[in-house]
């Protein structure tokens, strides 16, 4: 069950619109990079809601 949640550092900006919509609670900035990340990516509800805050398409649910 790996790589459900697909984030894109390259283009990734920080902005938290997914972290502060995600309803499970499974994504984070690292502080190191300023990038989103994910921790467990099972709780994920594939209902897309991150995908659709995300203003440079940076993630993206498989
Ligand atoms: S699809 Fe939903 S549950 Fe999964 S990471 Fe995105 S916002 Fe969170
Ligand atoms: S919404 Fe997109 S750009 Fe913003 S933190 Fe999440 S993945 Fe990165």
């Amino acid at each position: 069950m790996a790589n459900i949640v697909q984030i894109n550092e390259a283009t990734c900006t920080g902005c938290k619109n997914c972290v502060n919509l995600c309803p499970r609670e499974i994504l984070y900035i690292d502080e190191a990079t300023g990038k989103c990340k994910v921790t467990d990516e099972t709780k994920c509800d594939r209902m897309k809601g991150c995908e659709r805050v995300c203003k440079s398409k940076s993630i993206k649910i498989i």
